[in-house]
This record gives structure tokens, C-alpha cells and sequence, in this order.
């Protein structure tokens, strides 16, 4: 590794189960980057962002040491990568709070993700008294403060450890803009400090879609788990949504969501065979579902069972996120010293 080595930074929320989604669009990105050996790499368990939505310290917990065993099972290995938690590193939350000084909420109000919850929020209104009786969290049904402020945090995230490239899918690419912009406004206002990250999107994963269509998404409850055992990847494919073609009835197999999914798992040669058989007729969807569960269960059997393997050890875990820990604080706590230098707040 040189000095020319490029920075590369990404996380995930512990929020849930990953699912392919999570996996194609960004998680085999970050595997293969890694592997490239062109990048110091930082992967970061997106705690702080998870507390938007989980409010449970046992769950918060469980998802933490989940999402860290996902990690490790889907190839990402520690002794080359940074694997840490977002919350042992306090310089992103003061880092944040900088930013908040100098971004204004207008601009912040035309965030995808803040309009996103802001629509899924009035849509539950008519529901809310009866929502609020049930008392259920005031944040499931007013947008909550953390929520508004997401991309902020995530631009300290990013700014603070000289990032050069940010492995996403197509619905974080608004936010590493704003990191643009927030790093550009810091320059701007107090000296040229910080550098301007770029997204890396792959553009045929950008947007995996669930088994409804839309995007795949644990809050859509639409998603087919990375990990998930045969039972669940057969019920999560057979419930996915088809026009009503009948079996021997051509098809166009780019508005097929079965075959949108078949494009993850298939070789070129295997997927244009394929699409020959959804325009002549020759495939019904219940058969191209079937192939796929096949094809599914073949891919994931071996991450689950590497997955397994690692839970035997969870200890192992917590030490390489503490050992994360310790590498991710040594370059963001020297560069927030520069921050509070350049901005007038350190001791003289
Ligand atoms: P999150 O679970 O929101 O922390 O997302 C983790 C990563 O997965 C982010 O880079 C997202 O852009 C990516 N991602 C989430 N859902 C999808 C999807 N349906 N298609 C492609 N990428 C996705």
C-alpha cells in the first residue's frame, strides 16, 4: 500500500436481515474492491443511522454482531480491511454537528430519503391517532430529527477519513453529493480541509427490485434475505408478482422482476438462452420461478453455512471491531484535530 493508495469507505444499517438487494448493490462491491488491493478500505457498522428506526437495545445489539458476521461471511477479510462501528468513533457524531452549522434545512429538505419517509409518514396519517393509542413510537409516525440530519452524519462518515470512492446503490447517490457539497461549504468557509468523495454504483445492480417490483427493501417487506434458508428463499420467490401471461404466451423478460432477479445469478450466455424462452413462449413464470429458487439456494448455501462457522465465535467478532475501532479512531481523531483547529475551538 502507497501513499497514492485510494480511500475507500461504505457501511450498512444493523437494522435487519441484509438481503440480495443489500448484497448486489453494494456489499459484493465492496468484497471485490477490497480483493482489487487498490484501496485502503473502511467498512462501518452504521449503528448511529440504525438508531432512527431501532429502539431496542437487545435488538440494537443482535443486529450489530449480525451485521458484523455478515461481513465476515460474505468474504471481508479484517486483517485487510478497517471493520468497525460507527458509535466508537465520537468523531463522526461531533464531526456532524460541525456540519449541521453550516447546512440549512431547506437544503436538507430536498433529500430523496427525507421526502421518502416524509410520504410513507402522511400516508399512515389518517391511522396515526389510532397508531399513537397503540403506543407505538412517536418516530414511526412523525419524522424524527436524526432522520432529517442522515445525510449530514453520513457526510462526516465519509469526510473524515480522506475517502476518494463510496460503494453504493442508486438510492445513496443523492447523499454522497451532499458530502460533496458539505465538504465543499467547509473548504469554502473555514480553508480547504476536506476532500470530495465520488459514488461507485455499478449501474446494472443499482436498484435490485423486491418480489412486488419496487425497490428491494426491509421496510417494503419485500426482500429475499442473503442468508435465508431454502423454505424462505421458495416462499419469497413464489409470492414475487407477474403479469398474467399464460404459460405458452411470449413474454418480455425486461419487465419480468423474475428475471430482473435472474440477471444476479446467471451467466451471460445462460441469461440470453433464457430471454429467447420468455419471447417464444417456451418458459412459464412458475417454471422460471422454480429455476431460480435453484439458482438462489446454490449461491447462498455456502454463505449461510460460512456464516454459521463465524457464530460459533462471537467473541472473535467484538475483538475485530474493537480492533476497528482503534484504527478507525487514530486517523478520524487526528483529522478532527485539524477541524477543531481550523474552526477556533482548540486550547491554545
Ligand atoms: P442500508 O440497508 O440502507 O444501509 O443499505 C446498504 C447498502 O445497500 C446501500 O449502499 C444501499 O444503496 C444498498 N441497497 C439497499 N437496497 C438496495 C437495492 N434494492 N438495490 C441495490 N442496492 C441497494
Amino acid at each position: 500500500m502507497t501513499s497514492s493508495t485510494k480511500i475507500l469507505l461504505s457501511g450498512v444499517k444493523p437494522t435487519g436481515r441484509p438481503h440480495i438487494g443489500n448484497y448486489f448493490g453494494a456489499m459484493k462491491q465492496f468484497v471485490d474492491l477490497l480483493n482489487s488491493g487498490q484501496y485502503r478500505c473502511y467498512f462501518m457498522v452504521a449503528d448511529y443511522h440504525a438508531l432512527n428506526t431501532v429502539k431496542n437495545s437487545q435488538e440494537m445489539r443482535q443486529h450489530i454482531v449480525d451485521l458484523a458476521l455478515d461481513y465476515l461471511a460474505i468474504g471481508l477479510d479484517p486483517e485487510k480491511a478497517v471493520l468497525f462501528k460507527q458509535s466508537d468513533v465520537s468523531a463522526h457524531t461531533e464531526l456532524a454537528w460541525v456540519f449541521d452549522t453550516l447546512v440549512t434545512v431547506p437544503y436538507l429538505q430536498r433529500a430523496h430519503a427525507y421526502k421518502a419517509e416524509l410520504d410513507r409518514i402522511n400516508a399512515l396519517n389518517p391511522k396515526k391517532e389510532a397508531l399513537l393509542n397503540k403506543k407505538v413510537g412517536m418516530y414511526e409516525v412523525e419524522i424524527n430529527v436524526g432522520t432529517f440530519n442522515y445525510p449530514v452524519l453520513m457526510a462526516a462518515d465519509i469526510l473524515l477519513y480522506d475517502t476518494d470512492v463510496v460503494p453504493v446503490g442508486q438510492d445513496q447517490k443523492q447523499h454522497i453529493e451532499y458530502a460533496r457539497d458539505i465538504a465543499q461549504k467547509f473548504n469554502g468557509t473555514f480553508g480547504e480541509l476536506f476532500k470530495l468523495p465520488k459514488a461507485l454504483i455499478l449501474e446494472d445492480v443499482a436498484t435490485v427490485p423486491g418480489t412486488d417490483g419496487r425497490k428491494m427493501s426491509k421496510s417494503y417487506n419485500n426482500t429475499i434475505p442473503l442468508f435465508a434458508d431454502d423454505e424462505t428463499i421458495k416462499k419469497a420467490v413464489m409470492s414475487m408478482v407477474t403479469d398474467s401471461k399464460g404459460a405458452d404466451e411470449p413474454k418480455d423478460p425486461e419487465h419480468d422482476t423474475i428475471f430482473a432477479i435472474h440477471k444476479l445469478f446467471t451467466s451471460p450466455a445462460e441469461l440470453a438462452k433464457l430471454a429467447d424462452q420468455y419471447k417464444q413462449g417456451t418458459i412459464s413464470y412458475k417454471e422460471s420461478k422454480e429455476l431460480l429458487i435453484q439458482k438462489i439456494s446454490m449461491f447462498i448455501a455456502p454463505l449461510r453455512e460460512r456464516r454459521a462457522e463465524l457464530q460459533k465465535d462471537v467473541a472473535a467478532v467484538q475483538k475485530i471491531l474493537e480492533r476497528g475501532a482503534e484504527q478507525a479512531c487514530a486517523v478520524a481523531n487526528a483529522k478532527m484535530k485539524e477541524v477543531r483547529k481550523m474552526i477556533g475551538v482548540d486550547s491554545q
